[in-house]
């Protein structure tokens, strides 16, 4: 139905929009099928009436355009279109930002909302996707709390409030993330989504935000005035400039994949059903694969390069370091490919990965939907490995289902898996048909992410007899699997510091709050103290995996060559060497779920990175031949190479 449209009318120009010069302001709408549009100018966006209405004139490829002499810096604009006989108005989809709630497009001089010293800083490095930590973060639950102390409680530039505590001393906010160690903060939905009421944001709403509006333009209730379609886009930039400036990177998570509003959305109202997948071409029966009422049509011309300028938008203009997707078995693999070669062109450095399974099911055919059994045809983008939180924690749906930490009994083949970063290895070949990628580059390994319990609420519910010491030990060995796999680690925000979502009372807990109040979903910073030695375990993984190339190989052949498993290891551990470090000759890791100690050799004298108690860049002691393990913990075992000098030279 719609390939004729896209064989006939798609447009490949990169000015659709508003784009704003200081003389003159050039509209542009793709609507090939419009009979008429109107484009309307108003003073502010609670304006009810235009103060003119300018008719756009129909060219090639059915694209739109009027040219509007004077500067329009400020100025906000709706289109007026006309598709089958009936007039709507709408804000333009290429937006670059808003009045309150959406409603209105603004024409923005974007360069004026830079910081100062916004042209000289650029994107983070990234060797390997394998070298990154992922930290996924909501910006209201980063600062709403009254323990962090902010002053702009909930709004983007709470991450430039340096300096501030906790009530023990403890740094909250920005220097928490630089303290921790981090390289990349993943921003959940930043973009403008539509549930929040914009104009009324003193009174508390929460929502995580995969309802989205209007792609291109920052979400107006994190600004510090949502009617100004200028402080949303300044204080956004200030976010990023505070992030870049500590050297972390922001990934945007973000959701092509499906609008809030189907009949209503911007995208329907400039191109009816054009947007939105349908079944057996019928123009109204809109799919749902997304479970939230529609789905994108991605493999359409226009929505795929709608998609990717998008993105390119979001990278040039913000300096996005890389993207999250949600529920990206929704996309087809074309878009995918050809979004990461743009966006890696701009910038080397960038990093995609996303959800590969989708929330329902798809006209689109199986073999392109950017599914996790489907990763190597997208090569360079990574996914989110369920296996490897399951296998750690228990079924993530089945409350009282345990893992390998937990409880669960004779998961130890599986357990290796994961941490060979779910790629075939000759030492597992019976579990070769459970690979769904050749490369650790494409695996995202994670115990806890927004979606369901956290990993410290799953854990009362498996093991709610257990003390809290217990627990916290099978937390510390669950961050441990996540730090020492191979693969991209990635944490929720607070997990390192045992981050709860318990309904009041504090005997239930909420696996699904996306649009639970505060007190459910913020970040209670006074934890980081009440747990300060988790938070030290968590810190010290992530030094120790970044200071050592072994945790993070990035090829099929450079694992099967370096990581080897060990045999005749005492029930249900699992250890291994990695050789070819950067600073060891040679590491060894065991992990023991048993809930007493185990007894262990050494060959040779070892310093102990890692222990039940303690994770870092310093060894704790040193073990040489016989040693003991202690219950439910992970051991890491370096041999610098130096010592090894040392020795040869005594024995010499
Ligand atoms: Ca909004």
């Amino acid at each position: 139905m719609f390939s004729e449209i896209d064989s006939k009318y798609a447009y490949d120009g990169s000015d659709l929009g508003a784009v704003y010069s200081k003389d003159k302001t050039v509209f542009k709408v793709w609507a090939p099928l419009a009979e008429n549009i109107v484009i309307r100018l108003y003073h502010t966006c609670k304006d009810e009436k235009p103060y003119r209405n300018l008719p756009m004139e129909k060219g090639k490829n059915g694209v739109w355009a009027k040219t509007v002499f004077g500067n329009l810096d400020g100025v906000y604009y709706t289109y007026l279109v006309t598709n089958e006989g009936v007039e709507q108005e709408t804000i333009d989809i290429y937006a670059k930002s808003a009045g309150v709630n959406g409603a209105m497009g603004m024409v923005i001089d974007l360069e004026k909302c830079n910081p100062a010293g916004w042209d000289s800083q650029t994107y983070v490095p990234l060797e390997h996707y394998t070298d990154a930590c992922l930290y996924e973060l909501h910006i209201r639950d980063f600062s709403i709390d009254p323990s962090g102390n902010f002053c702009y409680k909930g709004r983007f530039l709470a991450f430039i409030e340096k300096g501030l505590v906790n009530a023990a001393g403890d740094s909250v906010g920005i220097d928490h993330l630089k303290e921790l160690g981090i390289t990349h903060v993943h921003l959940m939905p930043a973009y403008d989504y539509a549930t929040v009421d914009e104009s009324d944001v003193h009174h508390p709403q929460f929502n995580w935000g995969y309802d989205p509006q209007n792609y291109n333009v920052p979400e107006g209730s994190y600004s510090t005035n949502p009617f100004d379609g200028k402080s949303r886009v300044a204080e956004f930039k200030r976010m990023v400039y505070a992030l870049h400036k500590e050297g972390i990177g922001v990934i945007m998570d973000v959701v092509y994949n499906h609008t809030y509003a189907t009949a209503d959305s911007c995208f329907t109202k400039t191109f009816p059903c054009y947007y939105y997948r349908q079944w057996d071409g019928k123009k109204n029966l809109y799919s749902n694969g997304s479970g939230c009422g529609n789905e994108l049509a991605t493999e359409r011309a226009m929505v795929r390069k709608y998609i990717i300028d998008s993105l390119v938008y979001w990278m040039t203009e913000y300096k996005i370091d890389g993207f999250r997707f949600d529920l990206m078995g929704l996309y087809d693999n074309e878009t995918i490919n050809e979004a990461y070669r743009r966006l890696h062109e701009i910038n080397p450095n960038v990093i995609m990965y996303g959800e590969g399974w989708t929330g329902g099911d798809t006209p689109l055919p199986w073999e392109k939907r950017c599914m996790k059994l489907n990763a190597r045809f997208t090569p360079d983008v990574a996914y989110f490995s369920d296996d490897f939180r399951d296998t750690v924690k228990g079924n993530n749906f089945e409350n009282k289902q345990k893992g390998y930490v937990n409880g669960a009994q004779g998961s130890e083949d599986y357990v290796k898996e994961i941490m060979s970063g779910r790629i075939p290895h000759p030492q597992l070949p019976n579990l070769d048909k459970y690979s769904w990628t050749d490369t650790p580059a494409q695996t995202v390994n994670y115990v806890e992410a927004h979606d369901n319990l956290t990993l410290w609420d799953k854990l009362y519910y498996t093991n709610s007899t257990d003390s809290v010491e217990k627990r916290i030990k099978m937390d510390k060995l669950a961050a441990a699997m996540v730090f020492l796999a191979q693969g991209i680690p990635f944490i929720q925000a607070g997990q390192e510091f045992l981050r709860s979502k318990p309904f009041p009372g504090g005997m239930a807990f909420d696996h699904n709050s996306y649009k639970s109040p505060d007190a459910i979903n913020s970040l209670k910073w006074n934890r980081k103290s009440e747990y300060k030695d988790v938070f030290n375990y968590y810190k010290g993984l992530i030094a120790l995996r970044k200071a050592h190339s072994a945790f993070r190989m990035y090829d099929k052949a450079q694992i099967a060559e370096d990581l080897y498993y060990l045999d005749n290891l005492p029930q249900h551990v699992v250890g291994f060497i990695l050789k070819n470090d950067n600073i060891f000759e040679e590491t060894v890791v065991f992990l023991n779920p048993n809930d007493y100690p185990v007894k262990l050799h050494a060959f040779g004298e070892y310093g102990v990175y890692v222990d039940g108690c303690y994770a870092g860049t310093e060894p704790i002691r040193m073990v040489c031949g016989d040693y003991e393990m202690d219950g439910i913990s992970a051991i890491v075992l370096g041999r610098k190479r130096e010592e090894i000098f040392e020795n040869d030279a005594v024995t010499d």
